[in-house]
């Protein structure tokens, strides 16, 4: 697969001669080659977005509308392909890229198509003046859209959904890791007639198409997704030209476990929270809490299910685990576990090893890995991993457990389980987190609002929250007789 550009509504040619390899991670093999994007290409993006953007911020919202629908359509008609693409390019199993990332994908676009056609603004009468202010929501004209490489297709489109509804034009990169289906939507983009130069995609390294991207005068907002240092860097450049900035960073998220929580629906889905897409979700659990008394019952059981899942090829329909997204990303969640095998205060309970998978011998697979410690402020409590590695620790009491999860720098999700629904009502007000999943885990409604406190972020994505990013808003005020 070679990758091209998708500038001014078709594939082009970048500037330089330089490639990147594309790796399939299950087989640690080059597949294919991205362009190694510039600032010239992001220039001329930029170019064709500007000169789109007068026509398309005036489109009625009716049309807007139904172009995001075809979209969300074809992305759905093209399932089979893109999912196939997005296993092939990250390494997550077919299953799952088919039941959740491309569905999420096209929901975004319906979502936002939809949202698009509700969006309203708010009038203010200052009672007794003669004096009426109403807000105008004006798009902000070439905004910037950078997305990271766990779940490719699904947050590439929670970005650049509502930026195009919202009547802007975008240059968006996808992850260099993972750029297939985003470079397959601009087939898409096209065979539903989005206007050129309306949404341009730019392959290449972050730290010369992203930072282009961000540091692009006339590029007024940035949506990024990523990791919490990048964000940083993001900030630094990005907040002297006094950009519209929304951060969603990482996370160490807490999985709280009371004794009298409903043990089988938790421990299930405990499972999910801390292995899915072997753990590379922002939103995965991978501090578990258990409170004592049901702490060896926990351990035991949770060591057991994990211990049967299998690890496998992606395209296997029985792999539950599919391979990590590269070999540098495989190397550094393996040096957590060195971390932890050479220092003392940890218990590896399960895992901890790099597989070899029949057939895919250099894939970068790793077992689920269980980690009981004894220190909150331990690295492994303390530093994101991103990878299928969790850390287990009791508590005795509420106050204590809620300590402990928020003494980190993160503050994205958390996750309670409980009956007790005055526990759950002070726990959830006392946790420093976005989102608090009470007996239940990655349950989204895209219209609540989504992201971080602390160093997970700044700014919320989803549903309105989204929409009013990618505006801006202006009051005007009529003083009459
Ligand atoms: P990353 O920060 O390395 O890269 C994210 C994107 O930023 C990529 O497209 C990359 O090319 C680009 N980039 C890198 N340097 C840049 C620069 N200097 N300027 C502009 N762009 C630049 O993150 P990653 O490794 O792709 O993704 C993993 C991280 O993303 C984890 O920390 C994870 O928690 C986080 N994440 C957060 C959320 C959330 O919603 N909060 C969701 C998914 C992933």
């Amino acid at each position: 697969m070679k990758i091209k550009n998708y500038i001014n509504g078709s594939f082009q040619e970048h500037d330089s001669s330089e490639w990147l390899d594309n790796y399939d991670p299950s087989i640690g093999e080059v597949y294919g080659q991205i362009p190694n994007s510039n600032q010239k290409d992001v220039e001329k993006a930029y170019a064709f977005a500007k000169a789109a953007f007068p026509s398309w911020s005036n489109t009625t919202l009716d049309h807007r509308s139904r172009i995001l629908l075809k979209i969300a359509d074809l992305i759905e008609a093209n399932l089979d392909r893109l999912a196939t693409a997005e296993s092939r390019d990250n390494g997550k199993p077919l299953w799952l890229a088919k039941a959740v990332d491309i569905p999420r994908a096209s929901a975004n676009f319906r979502f936002f198509a939809q949202a698009i056609t509700q969006f309203s603004s708010e009038a203010h009468e200052t009672i007794g003046t003669n004096t009426m202010n109403f807000t105008l929501r004006e798009p902000i004209g070439v905004v910037g859209c950078i997305s990271p490489w766990n779940l490719p297709l699904y947050l590439f489109t929670w970005k650049v959904a509502p930026a195009i509804a919202a009547g802007n034009c975008v240059v968006a990169k996808p992850s260099e890791v993972t750029p297939a289906t985003a470079y397959l939507l601009g087939e898409i983009l096209t065979e539903v007639g989005l206007p050129a130069g309306v949404l341009n995609i730019v392959h290449g390294e972050g730290a010369r198409v992203g930072q282009a991207i961000v540091a692009h005068p006339n590029i007024k907002a940035i949506s990024f997704t990523g990791g919490t240092a990048t964000g940083a860097h993001i900030a630094r450049t990005a907040a002297p030209m006094f950009k519209k900035l929304s951060l969603e960073l990482g996370g160490k998220n807490p999985n709280i476990i009371f004794a009298d929580c409903d043990y089988g629906k938790m421990l299930k889905e405990s499972i999910r929270s801390s292995f899915a897409n072997q753990g590379q979700i922002c939103l995965c659990g991978s501090r578990i809490y258990v409170e004592r008394s049901i702490y060896k019952q926990f351990k035991t059981h949770f060591v057991d299910i994990v211990s049967k899942n299998k690890v496998g090829n992606p395209m296997d329909a029985d792999t539950k685990f599919g391979a990590l997204v590269s070999k540098s990303h495989l190397e550094k969640v393996l040096s957590y576990v060195e971390h932890a095998r050479d220092n003392e205060g940890y218990t590896i309970l399960y895992g901890g090893n790099q597989l070899k998978v029949t057939g895919s011998e250099n894939g970068y697979y790793m077992q689920p890995t269980i980690i009981e410690v004894t220190d909150n402020k331990c690295r492994l409590n303390q530093e994101e991993i991103f990878g299928p590695v969790v850390t287990l620790m009791p508590f005795d009491t509420e106050e204590e457990v809620v300590s402990l999860a928020n003494d980190v720098q993160y503050g994205l999700a958390s996750t309670v389980w409980t009956k007790d629904i005055d526990k759950a009502m002070r726990v959830s007000k006392k946790l420093e987190a976005g989102i608090v999943w009470i007996n239940t885990f990655l349950n989204r409604d895209l219209r609540t609002p989504f992201g971080g406190m602390k160093a997970s972020g700044v700014g919320r994505e989803g549903g309105l929250e989204a929409l009013r990013f990618f505006t801006e808003p202006k009051n005007v005020c009529i003083k009459y007789n």
